[in-house]
């Protein structure tokens, strides 16, 4: 007997442990932990927490309709599986790896606890296609670069899915199971934004929906916040109720399809460009983890960023006087989803003209998203803040007015998430001062700073730490 323990992997197709546990046992256990860390760990966010909490539902039901009932503990799991593993007569625990630093911490204390026991720990690769150390330089350093890192990655062979976890008609035990909160309210954390579909069948219906059409056009659809241009997968890819396999081979038969026309040949090529992003960062996360606590590049430590809390209260509740900054945090705050374009002009707003610190805004981030993931969000903001592996260079400085101009041209993602704005011409929407508009019967705020000073003050800032002619 095997147990699968069930962690961001919660699917019964494509899941490598699962697989292999469903091929070398007789009988598999399935069993989530509600682990301490859900209830007090520092960036546990109340959206996120609501999304694995209805997927583990989601998973219960999928693993219940193929003959397996999914047993829930709460608690360590250094103490839960030992405990399970010995009541079911248990000879060994699969699970898919996690790349946090603070998850293989979990994991050595659980390897430990059970080897003890003399009960097997076995951990496979599953929600990357290529490790840490799988993708190295000629020289055999990790990759800091992205693109050769990419070009490497894509020369590679991408394995099929794993199979999907075959119906059971045996008999299982009756132990204890504990009960599965659905509303993280339960476990400290009352959610005042909306979920996302879960589960594998919201994976899948967004998949089917985005290869039927977006992602021919994804090239340039991408980029604007007001379209569906995105498959909004990554709270999926997160919580793993999704393979990363399923996806590449489905990207495939699209690609297929796409035939010769080159507009939608680049829309499935860019596309599987932006998973390897996700696998770039992951691999900098767990070949340099110092980025969890400091730059990237150590130097940039020393930048002497504001302490403002009054332009950081601003910027979290969508009130700095910028049109498209405000609108992606409100929608942030509400959603818990923020377009990849908001993301790097909020991030560059928050580094770049309030000249505050990316690790506030990554902890807040971390706290609303419902797709925060330490790899992928950390990267993100190093990018942004210019003190990253692959950054933009400290001196590109996203204008927030142009930004908006370009990527939400008649305005109406301002609208839909500034309804102080909602009557404004496009014209001039993402700079209302211009008209006269803000303060007073407008409720629209006054630009907290001026871009142009803040953006000298940025370079000033960054060329202090890099020395003179940096
Ligand atoms: C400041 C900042 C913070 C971010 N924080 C996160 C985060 O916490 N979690 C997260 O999943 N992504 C994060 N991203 C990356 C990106 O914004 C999201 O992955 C993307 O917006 C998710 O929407 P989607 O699923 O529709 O993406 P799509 O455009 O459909 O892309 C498909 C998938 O590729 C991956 N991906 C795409 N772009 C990136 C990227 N730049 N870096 C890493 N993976 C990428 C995601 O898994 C995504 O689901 C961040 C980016 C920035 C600039």
């Amino acid at each position: 007997m095997v147990l699968h323990w069930f962690r961001r992997d919660l699917r019964v197709a494509d899941n490598t442990a699962l697989s292999e546990a469903a091929r070398r046992a007789e009988v598999v256990v399935p069993v989530f932990i509600l682990e301490d860390a859900l209830r007090t760990g520092p960036d546990v966010g109340a959206a996120r927490l609501a999304f694995l909490l209805r997927s583990v539902r989601d998973l219960r039901d999928d693993l219940g309709r193929r003959g397996y009932p999914l047993i829930i503990r709460a608690g360590k799991s250094e103490l839960e599986l030992p405990k399970l593993a010995a009541e079911l007569g248990a000879e060994a625990v699969f699970c898919n790896q996690r790349y946090e630093p603070y998850s293989q911490a979990r994991d050595a204390r659980v390897f430990n606890a059970l080897n003890t026991a003399g009960i097997g720990f076995e951990v496979f690769k599953d929600a990357v296609v290529w490790e840490e150390r799988e993708i190295l330089t000629q020289a055999g350093n990790p990759y800091t670069v992205f693109t050769p890192y990419s070009k490497a990655w894509k020369a590679r062979p991408v394995p099929p899915p794993y199979a999907t976890l075959p119906p059971t008609t045996r008999k299982y035990p009756v132990v204890a199971s504990a009960p599965l909160p659905l509303d993280p309210a339960e476990l400290g954390h009352p959610l005042t934004q909306t979920v996302p579909a879960t589960g594998s069948a919201g994976a899948g219906k967004l998949l089917d929906d985005f290869l039927a059409g977006p992602v021919f056009a994804y090239a340039e659809g991408r980029d604007f916040p007001a379209q569906r241009g995105t498959s909004r997968l990554s709270p999926h890819f997160r919580c793993g109720t999704i393979g990363i396999r399923t996806v590449l081979a489905r990207l495939e038969l699209a690609r297929k399809q796409a035939g010769t026309d080159p507009g939608r040949r680049k829309g499935c090529e860019i596309f599987l460009t932006e998973l390897i992003w996700r696998e770039f960062y992951q691999q900098v996360l767990s070949n340099f983890p110092h980025v969890m606590k400091g730059c990237f590049r150590p130097e940039y430590d020393a930048l002497g960023w504001s302490e403002n809390r009054a332009h950081f209260e601003a910027w979290c509740a969508g009130q700095t006087g910028y049109p498209i900054v405000d609108a992606a945090m409100r929608c942030l705050n509400a959603t818990g989803e923020m377009h990849n374009r908001l993301r790097m002009i909020t991030a560059m707003f928050l580094t770049k003209d309030l000249l505050i610190s990316w690790q506030w805004g990554e902890r807040y981030f971390m706290q609303k998203l419902v797709d925060g993931d330490l790899g992928a969000n950390n990267g993100g903001w190093q990018w942004s803040a210019g003190t990253g592996t692959d950054a933009a260079p400290y001196f590109r400085i996203f204008n927030p007015v142009s930004q908006g101009q370009k990527f939400d041209p008649v305005g109406d993602f301002v609208r839909q998430w500034v309804p102080e704005l909602a009557g404004v011409d496009s014209g001039v929407i993402h700079e209302p001062w211009t008209a006269g508009i803000f303060g007073g019967g407008a409720r629209y705020p006054r630009p907290i700073v001026d871009h142009g000073e803040q953006r000298l003050k940025c370079l000033a800032m960054f060329k202090a730490v890099r020395g003179v002619g940096g």
